[in-house]
């Protein structure tokens, strides 16, 4: 599927502080928009259906299922998450850059559909803090920590099918390597003809050759 702006998707274990990153970068870039997903499990703390998520019940996302609703959809964790396409389908025909906070097997689906979407990986710095950082959120208990654990090994051994790699040891430097990607993935040639196409209108530059 070809769109006018960038598709990125970032992946990690829980506790690698994905979300923190994703939500800095947010308030920093205006161009980049969040694709909101739908998910079977309930809301937690402080989180706003259609803000966080679309908070959805076992029916409703087998019919999304069957309408063919989903770009992408996993069971993580032993509930489901999804991106709608009216998720980000909207956001693409404006244009927007869009970001994807999903787990690796979302990411790879999303790579079949969209050959362009640049794929993210956090990493954490060491398992010891991995542990560390999921004991201090207080969110799980003993089992569940040790349950994200072996998740997390899991889901590490995918990180060679990604385009980059982040290691979350210092916040502002894990953000910093976010941005220089964002920026980096815009400054390519194809996004700069379709971003700045006015330019190369008037600079008379002829349209990419058709691929072999
Ligand atoms: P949480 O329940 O902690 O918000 O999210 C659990 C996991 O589900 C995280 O790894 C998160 O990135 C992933 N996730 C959230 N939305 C989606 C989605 O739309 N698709 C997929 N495949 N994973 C998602």
């Amino acid at each position: 599927m070809d769109y006018p702006g960038n598709l990125f998707v970032v992946a990690a274990p829980s506790g690698t502080g994905k979300s923190s990153l994703v939500k800095a970068l947010l308030e920093v870039d205006a161009r980049m928009e969040l694709s909101v997903s739908h998910t079977t499990r309930a809301p937690r703390g402080q989180e706003v259906h259609g803000r966080e998520y679309f908070f959805v019940s076992d029916e409703e996302f087998d019919r999304m299922i069957a309408a063919d609703a989903f770009v992408e959809w996993a069971e993580v964790h032993g509930r489901r998450y999804g991106t709608s396409r009216k998720a980000i389908e909207d956001k693409i025909a404006a244009g927007a850059d869009i970001v994807l906070e999903i787990d690796y097997q979302g990411a790879l689906q999303i790579r079949r559909q969209f050959a362009n979407a640049v794929l993210i990986f956090i990493l954490p710095p060491s398992w010891d803090e991995l542990r560390r950082r999921l004991q201090r959120r207080g969110e799980d208990s003993a089992e569940v920590i040790e349950l994200r654990l072996r998740n997390a090994a899991r889901e590490m051994a995918h990180v060679d099918q990604f385009d980059y790699v982040i290691i979350n040891e210092v916040f502002e430097r894990a953000l910093f390597d976010l941005k220089t990607i964002t920026h980096s993935q815009r400054l390519r040639v194809a996004p700069q003809r379709r971003q700045r196409a006015d330019v190369f209108s008037a600079l008379r530059i002829a349209p990419p050759p058709a691929p072999a």
